[in-house]
């Protein structure tokens, strides 16, 4: 049995916890970088999802000549999948990725130090929980952490450390060494609201939808400010589209209650086009007409 020390080499098994959309892709980067994965997921038919989802994005790799049929095999081979949740306490390292509840992610942390005694590092991959709140009610709350991904996991390098205010620095090195591993980009951040990456992104978002309000410029040309001026790879309203009105308008009002600053209060034009049903992309229409492009994807997907 290995137990965490403060490298990569002393995790041999990272279990996933929650096959959806994040969960089956850390998955995927773990078993890729050779660790041994135990995919979990409470639902039968979720867990069997994300595996095809592992799977698809395997064979489009093949397809564009970034893998070969070993690497598919290689990694595919590494996956285990389990709808016990108990058997995931053999873990190394547990990454947990259910729905983001703060009383769900505890309850799968007191169940699995229930299950077993093993000295596992718990990382949570949260986009806005507190890790703190989240470790509050564990036996070893040094060893709970945040990892937090980004979503095509498979594709965004970046990782997100957070650091809750009893995680020791022995929890935090081994879990930027895994992060490695996995070929992405660790960056530590305090378990504060927003984190690092959020809170700035949001910021940008909100100001870029001020200056459309204030007719400052049109959402391409603020976009295009972004994109050829600063080198983003898309300027912040479209971002705001295709991440959905509603769920940044959520983050706002969250991190304007939570930090206090104006910098965070949702401007007027988020809410009117959110209660308009104006959601971006998935409605077909946001700070850009994306009906089109809907209409394309339902002709494509019926043929
Ligand atoms: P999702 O709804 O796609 O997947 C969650 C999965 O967890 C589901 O398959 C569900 O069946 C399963 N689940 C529910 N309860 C469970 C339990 N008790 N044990 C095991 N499995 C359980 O959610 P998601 O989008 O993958 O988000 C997961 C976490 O990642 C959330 O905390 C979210 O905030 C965070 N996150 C999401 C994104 C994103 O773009 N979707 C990006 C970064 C972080």
């Amino acid at each position: 049995m290995s137990s965490p020390g403060s490298g990569s080499e002393k995790i041999e098994t990272i279990a996933v916890i929650g096959a959806g959309t994040m969960g089956h892709g850390i998955a995927q980067v773990a078993a890729a970088s050779g660790f041994r994965v135990l995919l979990s997921d409470v639902d039968r038919e979720s867990l069997a999802r994300g595996v095809r989802a592992i799977e698809g994005n395997l064979a489009r790799g093949i397809e564009r000549g970034k893998l070969t049929e070993e690497d598919r095999d290689r990694t595919l081979q590494l996956i285990h999948g389990t709808t016990n949740l108990a058997e995931c306490a053999t873990g190394d390292l547990i990454i947990e990725a259910t729905p983001e509840k703060l009383e769900l992610k505890k309850e799968v942390l007191r169940q699995l130090e229930f299950a077993s005694d093993r000295p596992f590092i718990f990382a949570s991959n949260t986009s806005s929980l507190s890790i703190t709140e989240i470790a509050g009610s564990s036996k070893r709350p040094e060893a709970v952490i945040g990892m937090h991904f980004f979503n095509p996991v498979h594709i965004m390098r970046l990782v997100e450390i957070v650091v809750g205010e009893k995680t020791s620095a022995e929890t935090v090195e081994t879990v930027k060494s895994v992060g490695r591993k996995m070929r992405k980009e660790p960056i530590v951040v305090k378990d504060v609201p927003g984190f690092a990456s959020s809170r700035l992104g949001v910021a940008l978002g909100l100001e870029a939808m001020r200056m459309f309000e204030q007719g400052v410029a049109s959402a391409h040309d603020i976009d295009t400010a972004m994109e050829l001026g600063y080198n983003h790879p898309m300027g912040p309203l479209k971002l705001t589209d295709l991440v959905g009105l509603d769920v940044r308008l959520n983050i706002a009002e969250y991190l304007h209650r939570e930090l206090g600053s104006e910098t965070f209060r949702p401007p007027e034009i988020l809410r009117r086009m959110v209660s308009e049903g104006k959601l971006g992309k998935k409605s077909g229409e946001g700070f850009y007409d994306w009906s089109k492009e809907n209409e394309d994807a339902r002709r494509a997907q019926s043929s």
